[in-house]
């Protein structure tokens, strides 16, 4: 095997070690540093890690659930077109660029173990949801079925260490937006501050156990990050 082995070839379980980067896209660059490890989009253009000193008490990072948070959850998509961002994705993003806080994506994709979705097709959905919401400095994928038992799929924390690791951050300065338990599950478990944003799927039992809630994701970001004067009000 050679490193510009198909990604078809380089993803399925049990196969050998893939080479670190497993796909280049017109838009970014997807690595894997294992069968085992999640897979890590940096884009090529974007906002790059945050370098500035964050106020005191904010989060160095802030990393959101994608399906069901970011953009609506349609289970199986594998069609950019139907990318749809939730209600304020894009101010919340924005709130968080205008602070100096990197924000990230954490997602559980099993479609890539299960053989139902490409990497090219994940990356050409991921190039779309950043379109709309705005650029992420780091998105962090867990790829493997869940009976696999793997580290990283949600609500095991290594996706938010991956993510963490590439934007040179610790896990407990950061926080993890989602809309389930499993993504407040991987906050705790990383020893990060966890803030759910419940929708229509969300159990009331998630959403009574949650030790942090918001209405939706701007709100989130305000109480984590506060509202800078400059944004004004509603977009
Ligand atoms: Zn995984």
């Amino acid at each position: 095997m050679n490193s510009q082995a198909p990604v078809e070839s380089a993803l399925p379980p049990g196969s050998a070690r893939p080479a670190a980067v497993v796909l280049r896209s017109a838009t970014a660059t997807w690595y894997q540093d294992g069968p085992e490890e999640p897979l890590i989009r940096l884009p090529h253009t974007g906002s790059p890690p945050c370098a500035a000193v964050p106020a005191c008490g904010r989060p160095r990072a802030v990393f959101f659930d994608r399906d069901g948070t970011l953009i609506e959850d349609v289970p199986h998509n594998t069609d950019p077109g139907r990318v749809r961002p939730l209600p304020s994705a894009r101010e919340a993003l924005a709130a968080l660029r205008a602070a100096g806080v990197p924000a990230g994506v954490v997602s559980n994709q099993p479609g890539i173990g299960r053989g139902a979705l490409r990497l090219e097709q994940l990356d050409a959905l991921h190039a779309r949801m950043e379109a709309l919401v705005g650029p992420l400095a780091v998105t962090a994928v867990c790829p493997h079925r869940p009976e696999e038992g793997c580290g990283c799929r949600k609500p095991e924390p290594g996706l938010v260490f991956a993510a963490c690791r590439v934007l040179g951050v610790r896990p407990p300065e950061t926080a993890v937006v989602g809309d389930i338990a499993a993504d407040l599950g991987a906050a705790h478990r990383a020893g990060a501050t966890g803030v759910l944003v419940p929708n229509t799927a969300t159990r009331a039992a998630e959403t009574r156990a949650a030790p942090r809630t918001a209405s939706h994701l701007a709100a989130a970001v305000r109480a984590l990050v506060g509202a800078p004067a400059h944004l004004g009000g509603p977009a």
